[in-house]
């Protein structure tokens, strides 16, 4: 589970990391109110649980309170990569003499942690990274070892972090193990024109095991923050938002796992993906199919079933009455395998929706709902 940024920051400042003062609203008035007891000029920030917000347009200065009112109502109900804003954090503003980026995250693959580091932190992390491996540390850390002052000087002069930045880096590994984090990261932590290191944005990713123990963010933070994951979970589906144009929709996790690997693989990247596990009754399919095509982004959707427990057929059926109650807007490839697949295969046949396509392979499927949603 993710955190908001504003949930993040409350963390930080729990262990002692410095970061501006703040306050939450949804509503703009409210805003102007913080905005005046803030001290007039404020950073206007989207909460959302996605990155790239300030390339979004998603975080703004606001000179005075009058404009904090304006600039909230703009970003409020924004729409950033798929994710509608609820809420808007209002930031002191800090004069940023340099940014640095820190993070931690789980290596699952190397059974360690990572620790990331950068002189060269902010918005452009992501492009530093890619263009220039070398300005950025990465160093293992064994969980066992943790993060120990010797460690975090390590790590600080990998990066050419500031010295001040050690101790920053102790308290958050603090964070990561006392509250069961798989990621934690600063992106920027900044030096500003006084010399203080202060943490400007956050990201904190909660191991989903260990729920039982961090019931503080229970409420707030189960909730989605994307209203068709809401509508989703509500119905009881496996939904996940992404980032591109295919909608997914599969059986079971591994195939809906790798269906998004071979999209990829065709040029395509995936919008979502839904997984509608063993049973594929027409309501399921209805409910998945309406989902999916609620996302203004999807351009194609890909429907992989390989039929084990469920029979094509029953996928099919459920297809075919999903349609009488969803109004299909956009090319649905159909691919059916396995158990009955000759049948499943033959009501859809025998429906001969416009707009639905079968393949009979899962790489054909997928070049075909790749092709549309490129060709869109
Ligand atoms: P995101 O990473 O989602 O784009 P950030 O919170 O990192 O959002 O904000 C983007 C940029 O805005 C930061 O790199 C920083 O330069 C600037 N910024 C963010 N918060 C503040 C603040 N309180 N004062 C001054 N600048 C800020
Ligand atoms: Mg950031």
């Amino acid at each position: 589970m993710d955190l908001f940024e504003h949930q993040a920051r409350e963390l930080f400042e729990e262990y002692g990391i410095l970061v501006p003062r703040g306050e939450v609203t949804d509503s703009p008035k409210e805003a102007r109110e913080m905005a005046r007891r803030l001290g007039g000029r404020v950073v206007v920030k989207a909460q959302v649980k996605t990155g790239g917000r300030g390339k979004a347009g998603g975080v703004k200065l606001a000179a005075d309170p009058a404009a904090t009112e304006l600039t909230a109502r703009q970003i409020l109900g924004m729409d950033i990569k798929g994710h509608t804003v609820g809420k808007v954090m209002l930031a002191q503003p800090v004069d940023i003499d340099r940014e640095f980026y820190v993070s931690y995250v789980l290596d699952r693959a190397a059974g360690r942690f990572l620790a990331i580091a950068s002189a060269e932190g902010g918005m452009e992390i992501e492009e530093v990274a890619a263009t220039r491996p070398e300005a950025v540390a990465r160093i293992p850390v064994d969980p066992a070892e943790g993060v120990t002052a010797a460690k975090a000087a390590h790590i600080a002069e990998a990066a050419g972090l500031p010295p001040q930045a050690v101790d920053i880096l102790v308290r958050l590994w603090e964070v990561l193990v006392r509250e069961d984090a798989v990621l934690v990261e600063v992106n920027p932590l900044v030096r500003t024109a006084r010399g203080q290191i202060l943490a400007l944005d956050g990201k904190v990713t909660l191991d989903d095991n260990a729920r039982f123990r961090q019931a503080r963010w229970g409420e707030e933070g189960a909730a989605h923050d994307d209203s068709l994951e809401a509508a989703a979970a509500a119905k009881g589906l496996n939904y996940v938002k992404l980032d591109g144009e295919v909608g997914i929709i599969g059986n079971g996790a591994g195939l809906v796992m790798s269906t998004l690997d071979v999209v990829a693989g065709c040029g395509a990247r995936p919008a979502n993906f839904l997984d509608i596990g063993g049973g594929a009754s027409a309501q399921i399919m209805a409910d998945g199919l309406s989902v999916i095509l609620s996302d203004p982004a999807v351009k194609s959707v890909f429907v992989n079933v390989f039929g084990g427990i469920t029979a094509c057929d029953a996928v099919a059926d459920g297809i075919v009455q999903a349609l009488a109650t969803v109004q299909l807007t956009k090319p649905l490839v159909v691919r059916l395998d396995g158990n009955n697949a000759a049948r499943g295969r033959a009501i859809l046949d025998g429906r001969a929706h416009p707009l639905v396509q079968q393949a009979t392979t899962m790489d054909g499927a997928a070049r075909r709902a790749a092709d549309l949603a490129n060709a869109a």
